[in-house]
C-alpha cells in the first residue's frame, strides 16, 4: 500500500480564540459598544476585549477551572458574555450559555446535567441564582458580572467578576488546542421532553464563522455595525459573536431592553447596518417605527429566522423600510445555520412576484450543511417543491449525538431535524412545518405555517397560531387562534373569508377563536403543545355537522 502524499501547509488548529486575536490584532481599533444594565452605554474595542478575555481566562484558571470543565452564562447580551465567550473555550474549557427564560426547574436541570463548574450571571438574575443555587449543589461559584459596587443582595455567596478580572493582568497566550476540543455547549429549548445539550467544537464554532460569514449567506463584512437581538444564551447568536470579529464588524450589543424604541435608538444612534432577530422581535420594532412616524437611516439588512417569516413583515421591511430580509433556517444542533433566502443571478432576474415567493421561504443551504427530505419509508423525495417530507441534513457543524446521551440521533449518517418541508427546483427549502405540529387531515399534510402567514398579513392581526384540532370525519382540521391588533376589529367570517383564493379551498381553517395572547417558548416561539391542551375540548362547528354522517363519530365501527 503507498503511503497517501500529504499537504505541506501549516497545521494551524481552528481555535476560536484565533478568532478573537485576530479582531484584536487587525482591527483593533473596531469599537463594541453595550448597553449595560448598570444603564449606561459602555465602549471598548476588540483589542480591549481581549485584553480582558485573557484576564478572564486567567482568572479562571485560577479558581482552579481545568480544560474540558463547563462554565455557565445566564447574561444578556454585552460585552463581558462576549469575554466569557473567548476566555473560557479559549483556554480549553467550555462555555456553557443558558437561556434565563426557561423556567428553574429546567435551568437546574440544565446545569446538573452540564455539571457547571462556575455560572457567570447577569445581576437581573440574581433572584433567579438564589433559587438555582439550592438545587444546584455542585456549581462551585456563582459570579456576578458586576464590580464590587453593584453586587445585588443575594442569599447565595456570590464573587464579583470585575474584581476576579481585575487581579490579572492579561499577560496570556492562548494555547494551542486540539480543534476537535470542546468549545461551547448548547441546550435545546426543550418544548417536549428535557433539554439536550448540543456540544459544539472549536473546529465546528470556527467553520460555522467561516460560513456564517459569506455574501450568500449572512454577508458580515468589516463595513457593517451589527447588532444581534437573537440572544448569545441562544445558539451562540446564531454565530454573530464568532463572525464578527472573523470579518472586523463593529458589535453593538442590546443588552436586557428590547422593546421596539430602545432598539430603534440604540440603531440610530450606532449606525447599524445590519441586525438579526426572531420575528417576535421585529414586530415589537416595526409596531414602534409606524406608531412613533420614524425611519431607519443606517440600517439595510436584517436576518429573520427561528421561526418562519411571515410574508407580510418581509414585505414592510422591504418596500416600507428599504431594509433586506435575509430569511435563515437552522437549529440548535446545526449551530444553527442550515439556509438563507439569497437569490443567485438567475432568480433575481424574474419577475419581483417570483422573487418574493422565493424569498418568503427559508432558502438555499450554504456549504458545509448538505439536506435532503425523504417520506416515511426513509425513501428520498423529489424537489419538486409539492412533496413534503422529513428534513434530514448533514454537515461538519451539525450534531453527531446529544451530550451525554448514549444512543445516536441519525439515520444512516443524517440528523433527522423534526421539520417538515419541501425542496422545490431551485434547491430552496420550504419549512411547513415541526413534525409534532404539522396538521393531518384526511391523510393529507395542511402547512400551519402557510395558514398562520395568511392571517398575519390581515391588518387587524397581531398574531396568529393554527393548530390541529381533533375532528370525527377528518381526523384533524386546522383551528386558527388570533390575538387582535388593538384598536382593530374583525370577525370570524371576514377572517375565514380572507383565506378565499389564497390557499386550497381545503385548507383554510375550520374554526377562529380569539384570545387576549398566545404562549410563547422561551425562545419566542409559538407553544402550540400547550395551545393545543388549551383547545384539546374544543369542538369545531364543522364536527358537528360532519357527526350526522361519520359512523366513527357515534364509535361505531366502520
Ligand atoms: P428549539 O427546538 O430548542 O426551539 P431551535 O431554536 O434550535 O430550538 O429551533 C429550531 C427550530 O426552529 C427548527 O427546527 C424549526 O422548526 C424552527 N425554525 C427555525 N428557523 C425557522 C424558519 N426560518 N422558518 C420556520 N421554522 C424555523
Amino acid at each position: 500500500m503507498t503511503t497517501p502524499l500529504l499537504g505541506q501547509m501549516m497545521d494551524v488548529p481552528l481555535t476560536v480564540s484565533s478568532l478573537l486575536a485576530h479582531a484584536a490584532r487587525h482591527f483593533g481599533d473596531t469599537e463594541i459598544v453595550s448597553r449595560r444594565i448598570e444603564g449606561d452605554v459602555h465602549r471598548y474595542t476588540y483589542r480591549d476585549c481581549e485584553k480582558r478575555a485573557k484576564q478572564l481566562a486567567q482568572a479562571l484558571i485560577a479558581l482552579g477551572v481545568e480544560p474540558g470543565e463547563r462554565v455557565a452564562t445566564l447574561a444578556w447580551n454585552g460585552y463581558r458574555h462576549l469575554e466569557a465567550y473567548y476566555g473560557t473555550p479559549g483556554f480549553g474549557a467550555v462555555c456553557h450559555t443558558i437561556n434565563p427564560r426557561l423556567f428553574p426547574d429546567q435551568i437546574a436541570y440544565i446545569v446538573n446535567h452540564a455539571d457547571d463548574a462556575y455560572v457567570l450571571f447577569d445581576t437581573t438574575f440574581a433572584a433567579l441564582v438564589d433559587c438555582l443555587a439550592p438545587q444546584c449543589p455542585k456549581v462551585r461559584g456563582w459570579i456576578a458580572l458586576a464590580d464590587a459596587a453593584h453586587l445585588p443582595k443575594m442569599q447565595t455567596p456570590v464573587l464579583s467578576y470585575e474584581t476576579l478580572v481585575a487581579a490579572q493582568d492579561g499577560n496570556y497566550a492562548w494555547p494551542p488546542l486540539d480543534e476537535r476540543q470542546a468549545s461551547y455547549l448548547c441546550y435545546t429549548s426543550g418544548t417536549t421532553g428535557n433539554p439536550k445539550g448540543a456540544l459544539y467544537s472549536h473546529r465546528s464554532t470556527v467553520l460555522h464563522a467561516f460560513g456564517a460569514s459569506l455574501p450568500d449567506a449572512m454577508s458580515l463584512s468589516a463595513r457593517d455595525s451589527v447588532l444581534p437581538v437573537v440572544p448569545m444564551f441562544h445558539v451562540n447568536a446564531w454565530g454573530i459573536p464568532h463572525a464578527a470579529p472573523l470579518t472586523g464588524a463593529k458589535l453593538v450589543f442590546p443588552g436586557k431592553d428590547l422593546d421596539g424604541k430602545s432598539l430603534y435608538e440604540l440603531m440610530e444612534n450606532e449606525r447599524v447596518t445590519y441586525s438579526a432577530g426572531v420575528p417576535t422581535v421585529w414586530l415589537g420594532l416595526l409596531n414602534y417605527l409606524r406608531e412613533a412616524g420614524v425611519r431607519f437611516s443606517s440600517l439595510n439588512r436584517t436576518v429573520i429566522g427561528g421561526s418562519a417569516c411571515p410574508p407580510a413583515m418581509l414585505r414592510t421591511f422591504q418596500d416600507e423600510y428599504g431594509v433586506e430580509v435575509i430569511h435563515a433556517w437552522g437549529m440548535t444542533e446545526m449551530s444553527p445555520l442550515g439556509t438563507l433566502s439569497k437569490l443567485t443571478w438567475e432568480q433575481s432576474q424574474r419577475s419581483p412576484d417570483e422573487q418574493r415567493k422565493l424569498r418568503e421561504k427559508q432558502g438555499h443551504v450554504l456549504y458545509g450543511v448538505d439536506m435532503k427530505i425523504v417520506g416515511d419509508d426513509g425513501r428520498d423525495l423529489p424537489w419538486d417543491g409539492v412533496a413534503f417530507g422529513d428534513l434530514h441534513v448533514r454537515g461538519p457543524w451539525v450534531i453527531d449525538r446529544y451530550f451525554r446521551k448514549d444512543d445516536s440521533p441519525l439515520v444512516d449518517g443524517w440528523f433527522p431535524t423534526g421539520d417538515v418541508a419541501t425542496i422545490d427546483q431551485d434547491s430552496f427549502l420550504h419549512i411547513t412545518d415541526r413534525s409534532k405540529d404539522v396538521i393531518k387531515s384526511g391523510g393529507e399534510w395542511i402547512s400551519s405555517i402557510d395558514i398562520e402567514n395568511v392571517a398575519i398579513a390581515h391588518p387587524a392581526v397581531a398574531e396568529a397560531a393554527c393548530i390541529a384540532c381533533a375532528h370525527p370525519k377528518w381526523t384533524e382540521r386546522p383551528l386558527l387562534v388570533v390575538v387582535k391588533r388593538a384598536a382593530f376589529d374583525v370577525t370570524r367570517e371576514e377572517l375565514l373569508a380572507f383565506y378565499d383564493g389564497k390557499v386550497a379551498k381545503w385548507w383554510i381553517p375550520d374554526d377562529v377563536v380569539f384570545v387576549d395572547e398566545l404562549p410563547h417558548t422561551a425562545t419566542g416561539k409559538l407553544q402550540k403543545l400547550k395551545l393545543r391542551d388549551l383547545f384539546r375540548d374544543h369542538v369545531l362547528p364543522s364536527a358537528l355537522a360532519d357527526e350526522k354522517d361519520c359512523p366513527l363519530a357515534r364509535g361505531n365501527p366502520v
